[in-house]
């Protein structure tokens, strides 16, 4: 093939989000917002601000309440994800918690029943605990999610695609679904695997759209943060007042910091799409795999749906190693390149066994059901050159079936 064709990953994909790259550099930074006309914003540690009388402010009162260096990134965020609002929280998980105050004892939750640990914990061990009636449902399957919803039913929580099976959820379906039986349902969906650049949960029909922005979003493996995208004013309000009254907000250094990582996210994510594709191809041609699953790849049974609903793949792969937990444990123990570490969507490439490690609390009866087995391993394909991640994937391939 002629060097200059260009072998376009994304062909058949949602078409790239208009502006994106251009949004995540310019908008929340521009230099006339400061006297000093600062290009790049400056991070604001001043956690009170002067007033020319009482209550007459200029804008800021409590960095609590609003901070102009989180108030930057959260313009940002907003506009990738093509939204009126975002408010940025202390974590991922923060973001859920403060999402979740939005209801009150009585009122009932229905979650995707493949969802990060840590919030199928704080749904089954905390919300519930305060009075919340919470439920599991597979919303891969409309029926399923239909059944799941009742009269009290005021919160959907949908994750796309899912950790670490890589399920996907048809977004505008269940959105659907969920506003035919009550329009006032809030649909959230869990937007940390696709990250703004590969897909829009808001233009899907659902109401709110979240992020741990401590993977994909800030992409440095740096900043613990959270993110909550919105269009509604009413739920914006009653948010703005959550993220003040509750108080999990993030650090103005943090939000710097994530704020910087957006300017790259657009170049990060199609490398990451890049090499992951790879690695899916090459774990997928070799014997000594199972099975790879990758919604990039044609052998996903919702790759249509996937370029459907989004405009490329992230850099997470799940496959089954041949064998048993040996083989698995030779192979992690034997990477090189990728460090055996929880976590995902940084620069590095990252391997970790969901059974042992993130999974390990979800009950081993659940674990089976969800195919969460000794021989799966996770991959979060970093931005390192594709020949030598495939060669780390393939000498620990070697490793773990060498004749003994
Ligand atoms: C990591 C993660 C979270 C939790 O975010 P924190 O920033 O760790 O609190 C939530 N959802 C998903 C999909 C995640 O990967």
């Amino acid at each position: 093939m002629a060097s200059h064709v260009q072998n376009d990953i994304s062909a058949g994909f949602l078409h790239e989000f208009k502006s994106f790259a251009t949004d995540a550099i310019h908008v929340g930074s521009e230099p006339e917002q400061w006297n000093s006309m600062a290009v790049v914003p400056p991070i604001s540690l001043s956690t009170t601000f002067k007033q020319h009388g009482p209550g007459k402010h200029a804008g800021f009162e409590y960095s609590r309440s609003g901070n102009p260096t989180r108030n930057c990134l959260e313009r940002a965020v907003a506009a990738l994800d093509g939204a009126k609002y975002c408010l940025a929280v202390a974590s991922g998980l923060a973001a859920t918690l403060t999402i979740t105050h939005l209801l009150k004892a009585g009122d009932g939750i229905v979650c995707m029943n493949d969802v990060y640990g840590g919030t199928n914990r704080y749904f089954r061990k905390i919300a519930a605990e305060v009075g919340l009636d919470v439920s599991f449902a597979d919303c891969t399957e409309l029926d399923l999610l239909n059944a799941a919803l009742k009269p009290n039913t005021k919160m959907v929580w949908i994750e796309t695609p899912t950790n670490p099976t890589m399920k996907v959820v048809d977004i505008q379906a269940c959105a659907d679904v969920v506003h035919e039986h009550n329009k006032d349902t809030i649909v959230v969906v869990d937007n940390t695997f696709m990250s703004a650049y590969f897909q829009r949960p808001l233009a899907l029909g659902a109401d709110i759209c979240m992020y741990s922005a401590t993977k994909y979003m800030n992409g440095h493996s740096d900043v613990v943060m959270g993110l909550i995208s919105l269009n509604h004013d009413d739920l914006y309000e009653r948010l703005k007042f959550l993220q003040n009254a509750l108080g999990a907000v993030p650090s103005p250094f943090d939000c710097y910091m994530c704020n910087r990582g957006l300017k790259t996210l657009h170049l990060r994510m199609k490398q990451h799409f890049k090499n992951a594709l790879a690695a899916a191809q090459f774990l997928e041609a070799d014997p000594r795999v199972d099975k790879v699953i990758f919604p990039g790849l044609p052998s996903h049974p919702q790759h249509e749906l996937t370029k459907r609903q989004c405009t490329g793949c992230p850099g997470m792969i799940t496959f089954y190693i041949k064998g048993k937990l040996e083989h698995a444990s030779t192979f992690l123990s034997n990477l090189k390149l990728f460090a055996l570490a929880e976590s995902l969507g940084g620069y590095e490439s990252l391997a970790e066994h969901p059974a042992i490690m993130t999974h390990a609390s979800v009950c081993e009866n659940e674990r089976t059901k969800l195919g969460i087995s000794d021989t799966l391993i996770r991959l979060s394909v970093g931005l390192e050159d594709e020949e030598d991640i495939i060669a780390d994937l393939d000498q620990a391939l070697s490793a773990a079936h060498a004749k003994k």
